[in-house]
């Protein structure tokens, strides 16, 4: 997405090799036309695959999802981020890694929000080694849903998660793929159609 990528070059800041800080559009401060284009965006791809839900993960997952499941016409689920494993039985949980705080916490979603029958759209901010979206499958496999899709504004296509979740068997679509982040320059993956 031309216009995406463009935001990311012009906006974006690399921190290190390893991590992108888009704070100006998308982890702090929200561009709402770029993020209601990126949800159109999402939604124009998954048009035709019966999408039920959409689920993403608070925070920085909510801006972009929201515009797609509006086009969609479903509801937005976000699974919250927890400190501690509570005893609470009307969740579905799982515990995912985070990337950048280098913590590990639990995400739930209350199982009045997801139940089997649902296609979900699984989408998030970034993808880097897909513990997010992995913890995010669990959830809907638990519910005995059907993932019917995973959705990235931005995959960081040398860290191994795409093809993880691609080897799983998991349709992934990612808006901008960024190929490196060497020398403090992001480059993105040639082939991507624009
Ligand atoms: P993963 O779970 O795929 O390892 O990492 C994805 C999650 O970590 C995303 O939900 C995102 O919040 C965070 N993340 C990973 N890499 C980056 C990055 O380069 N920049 C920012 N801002 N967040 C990232």
């Amino acid at each position: 997405m031309e216009r995406l990528k463009q935001a990311i070059v012009e906006r974006g800041i690399v921190l290190s090799e390893h991590v992108l800080k888009v704070d100006t559009f998308l982890n702090h401060q929200i561009d709402t036309g770029l993020m209601a284009a990126v949800g159109e965006e999402f939604a124009r791809i998954f048009q035709q695959d019966g999408i039920t839900k959409v689920l993403t993960i608070e925070s920085s997952g909510i801006a972009p999802s929201f515009m797609a499941a509006s086009k969609l016409e479903v509801p937005l689920v976000f699974a919250r981020k927890r400190k501690s494993l509570t005893m609470d039985e009307h969740v579905y949980a799982s515990r995912v890694y985070s990337f950048t705080k280098r913590t590990e916490s639990e995400i739930a979603v209350s199982k009045d929000f997801l139940a089997s029958g649902d296609r979900v759209l699984i989408l998030d901010d970034f993808l880097a080694n897909g513990q997010a979206a992995k913890g995010l499958i669990e959830i809907v496999e638990k519910a005995e849903a059907v993932v019917a899709g995973v959705g990235i504004v931005i995959e960081k296509s040398f860290q191994p998660g795409r093809e993880q979740l691609i080897n799983s068997g998991y349709r992934v679509e990612s808006l901008a793929r960024v190929a490196s982040l060497e020398n403090g320059r992001v480059t993105f993956v040639e082939s991507e159609a624009p």
